[in-house]
């Protein structure tokens, strides 16, 4: 793949994409660059069980978060460039660590590389796809047969909140849509006998600072669209990262008020799934990207 002609994603800029430049909204070429390739610990417990979810953390984004928790990745693109092969490899070498399942951390720039990655080597345990939410359907059913779980984000029903804070402001409809795609390839929520997910879909919400309202039409709108069909996990996580200064109500974590208003309504709702409790919001969560890259450990990138 030279010159590749781009629109994997809802921007469908049209962008001119070699294997490491591109011109579009992502900035990125079309082999894999990877920030982090390791088991980790903080999905949820069906993901992550006792030995690990084996994450592969991709450079880039296709949205422009202002509080992104992945910030240094996500938007200054720190990485290092794979080819397929070897993207293949390290797959395999997680696999080899007898990690849960393989992990793909914002993986949609990388779908054609991805999809040529499975084609080479097919690991035995689950794929799970995680994602912001912001994907076309059209490039999620490249993935049917490939992908067993999808984890994406819900984070708004408000076009006007997706525009400020992710600047996009159709994520809505979008996020939507591709949810309804995930769940027809996945079908139910499938567990194996120690608990771990086999096949289905998880969404995540991150309840934000003075944001409950959207919190709660979230949650509103996945009961009424999806009902048992998808797991919701609920994130209480939030902790001031990125640009999230520059807005005086992101500039802090979420109260324990917000996070009881926000819960009440997902109780009342009797969604099934998951809730972080608010002391989770804490750093050590939140891989370090930049150092895990400098050290140089049996988990980095060689
Ligand atoms: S993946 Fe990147 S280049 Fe392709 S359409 Fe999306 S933002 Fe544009």
């Amino acid at each position: 793949m030279n010159e590749y002609i781009c629109t994997l994603c809802p921007r469908s800029c049209n962008a001119v994409r070699t294997e490491k430049e591109g011109s579009g909204f992502c900035r990125l070429g079309t082999l894999p660059k990877i920030s982090r390739c390791a088991p980790h610990y903080w999905e949820e417990p069906c993901i992550s069980g006792e030995r690990g979810s084996g994450t592969i953390f991709f450079t880039g984004c296709v949205l422009s978060c202002i509080f992104c928790q992945n910030y240094t990745i996500s938007q200054e693109r720190n990485g290092k460039i794979l080819t397929v092969r070897e993207l293949s490899d390290e797959i395999k070498r997680l696999e080899d660590m007898g990690v849960h399942n393989i992990n793909l951390v914002s993986p949609t720039p990388y779908a054609e590389s991805i999809i040529k990655c499975f084609e080479l080597y097919k690991p035995k345990i689950p794929v799970v796809y995680n994602t912001g939410g912001y994907e076309k359907a059209e490039t999620l059913r490249r993935l049917e047969g490939i992908v067993d779980i999808y984890l994406p984000d819900l984070k708004y029903t408000d076009t006007q909140m997706s525009k400020t804070l992710s600047g996009a402001e159709n994520y809505p409809e979008y996020a939507v849509s591709a949810i309804e795609e995930m769940v027809r390839q996945t079908g139910k929520p499938e567990f194996d006998d120690e608990g771990m997910m086999k096949k289905g879909t998880i969404v995540r919400h991150l309840i934000l600072p003075q944001h409950t309202k959207n919190s709660i039409a979230v949650l509103e709108l996945l009961k009424e669209r999806f009902g048992s069909d998808i797991l919701v996990s609920l994130m209480a996580q939030y902790i001031p990262m990125g640009k999230a200064s520059q807005f005086k109500e992101l500039d802090r974590r979420i109260t324990p008020r917000e996070y009881n208003k926000v819960l009440d309504r997902f109780e009342e709702l009797e969604l099934d799934g998951f809730v972080q409790e608010l002391s989770s919001a804490k750093e050590s969560y939140v891989p370090d990207f930049l150092s895990d890259l400098k050290r140089g450990d049996e988990y980095d990138i060689k």
